[in-house]
């Protein structure tokens, strides 16, 4: 096409496409480096499915040397929500990941191949959709929408294949003195690739997780720039992925339907396609069927749901890890002290039917990853956890610190820790009972001992003659031993088993009514170290309680 009517059709371009391949230069990167990217719509969601893709493109990338960077896809202006940018880099960064380059908010970026927004890049987009038009390997299309909608029902009728293809493309036919005559009647445009691709041919790709993957090639003459001006997303996001040198384009596999139109445009571009790595997506069980975790039906899609339960990012990543690649476990087994990071990925090793989000798993890798913290750690966690989603624990925890510190070091780096707590969200209900301002119990778990009098006879007992708050635990539980004897209750279990109806029960049971009294509840960490921290004075009000109740 002359280029008077490409300047027309595109006015006001100052640059050629030969300055913006000057402008972005290769990087210099070792030669295995992965430079990948993030490319969402500012929607400001970001799902755990995000994070997953995340996870593994920022491992990629680090692993080898690489760039991860953040590109905003905001050509459809519709999806745009407010601050939209900053919302996906605070969800994501809470995660612990970071970008190389990139936006950092809606007005700042960072790195040398920016604009990192592509409303930001009309100009490139068009530029090369110009150095298309010039080479006639692209065209303005002025057919309206009913044009459209007509034409789509002729081929219905006729039983061909939907779309603007070949001589259904009507528009490729127009003549420069058709064009113009439609410029000068002010009529709106869009402009298209004029394909080369032939459906009867195949299009071969080899996605690094999926293997080789084919297609018929793609015809359509796919609309590279809207009347906005603006370009669509397959044709932005080629020409950004060759500008930005990435090498490995990593998303979701819901984009393998689209990959014959976006190597149709990399090869009319001109441009080496890149590496293509569809990941599978995340499952779920559900009933006796597997479908893929949803946005509307799974509360744990969105990532608040991870920090309102209070569910360690830690544990969370640790999950991930698990479900990306198939060696990740046997590798973590052995090396359960080294840092994650020193695991090396790879594409071979992701699944590609889909990985299953158990979140029993999830919880239960929590659970371990919770009892192998330090008490410090545990306390700071959940106290910070406790500002943001209950205040009224973050309180009660900033005036008990020393005795939270000394409750969550029960049984805590031993062989063996207790493994109380999935996420922070439990806390308060393992701990309430040890804040003595909350400790005014409705109910009691009691056990087998339920008799009222019987129970105040244990207590008085047990606190006249056989309490002594200095005693080390092997003492303790010696005297507790004899206010069984003294009581009738079996003190040596061998001996309670032989001859049950020789005793009214044994030391399990009246430990039992210990606890209770002291806690309210029948399973607590160790008896003896709850009872150390709360002390004689409380746990005499504790008793009085008791016998008020
Ligand atoms: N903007 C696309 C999305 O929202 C990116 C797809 C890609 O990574 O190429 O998912």
């Amino acid at each position: 096409m002359k280029s008077e009517l490409v300047e027309r059709l595109l006015p006001g371009l100052t640059h050629d496409r030969e300055y913006y391949e000057k402008l972005y230069p290769e990087r210099n990167l070792g030669e295995k480096a992965i430079v990948t990217r993030y490319a969402p719509s500012p929607t400001g969601f970001v799902h755990i499915g995000n994070i997953f893709q995340l996870y593994i493109s920022s491992k990629m990338a680090r692993q080898t040397g690489g760039i991860v960077f953040l590109r905003i896809e905001d050509t459809d202006q519709e999806r745009m929500v407010e601050n939209g940018i900053s919302k996906i880099i605070r969800d994501v960064e809470s995660f612990g990941l970071t970008f190389d380059e990139g936006a950092i908010s809606e007005t700042e970026e960072k790195g040398a191949y920016g604009p990192y927004i592509q409303s930001h890049r009309k100009e490139i987009y068009q530029t090369y959709a110009k150095d298309l038009l010039l080479k006639g390997l692209a065209y303005p299309d002025f057919t309206t929408k009913e044009e459209l909608e007509k034409l789509r029902k002729e081929q219905e009728t006729s039983k061909r294949r939907i779309g603007y293809y070949g001589k259904w493309a009507r528009s490729r036919f127009l003549t420069e003195e058709e064009i113009e005559e439609k410029l000068d009647a002010g009529l709106p445009y869009i402009i298209r690739l004029k394909s080369t691709g032939d459906f009867n041919r195949k299009v071969v790709v080899e996605d690094a997780i999926r293997g080789k993957l084919e297609f018929p090639e793609d015809d359509i003459d796919q609309v590279l720039i809207k009347n906005d001006g603006l370009p669509t997303y397959h044709f932005a996001h080629a020409i950004d992925d060759h500008l930005m040198h990435t090498t490995h384009v990593i998303r979701g596999d819901e984009w393998v339907s689209s990959l014959p139109v976006h190597i149709g445009l990399h090869n009319a571009l001109g441009f080496t396609p890149p590496i293509y790595c569809h990941i599978p997506p995340l499952n779920k069980k559900d009933g006796n069927s597997i479908r893929k975790l949803s946005k509307r039906k799974d509360p744990e899609m969105a990532v608040s749901y991870y920090h309102e339960m209070g569910i360690p990012v830690t544990a969370v990543m640790l999950y991930l890890a698990t479900v990306s690649n198939s060696n990740f476990e046997e590798w973590y087994l052995s090396h359960p002290k080294e840092d994650i990071s020193h695991f090396e990925m790879s594409f071979d090793k992701i699944g590609t039917s889909g990985a299953l989000f158990d979140m029993e798993k999830l919880l239960n890798l929590s659970r371990n990853y919770l009892s192998q913290i330090s008490a410090t750690e545990m306390y700071e966690n959940t106290l910070e956890w406790a500002k943001k989603y209950n205040e009224k624990f973050a309180s009660l925890l900033t005036k008990n610190k020393d005795m939270a510190l000394q409750f969550f070091n029960i049984e805590r780096e031993v062989e063996k820790p207790r493994k109380d707590y999935a996420m922070y969200s439990e806390v308060y209900d393992g701990m309430w009972y040890m804040f003595n301002d909350e400790f005014n119990p409705k109910e009691y778990e009691w056990q087998k001992i339920t008799d009222k009098e019987e129970i105040e006879t244990i207590l008085k007992t047990y606190m006249e003659s056989f309490y002594d708050e200095n005693d080390n635990e092997e003492d303790w539980f010696n005297k507790v031993k004899d206010c069984c004897d003294a009581l009738g209750y079996a003190s040596n279990m061998k001996e309670y088993k032989q001859n049950p109806e020789n005793f009214k029960g044994n030391v399990a049971d009246v430990s039992t009514v210990l606890r209770v009294a002291f806690t309210s509840k029948s399973r607590t960490p160790n008896l003896y170290d709850i009872m150390k921290i709360l002390g004689k004075d409380e746990i005499e009000r504790r008793i009085e309680l008791v016998f008020k109740s």
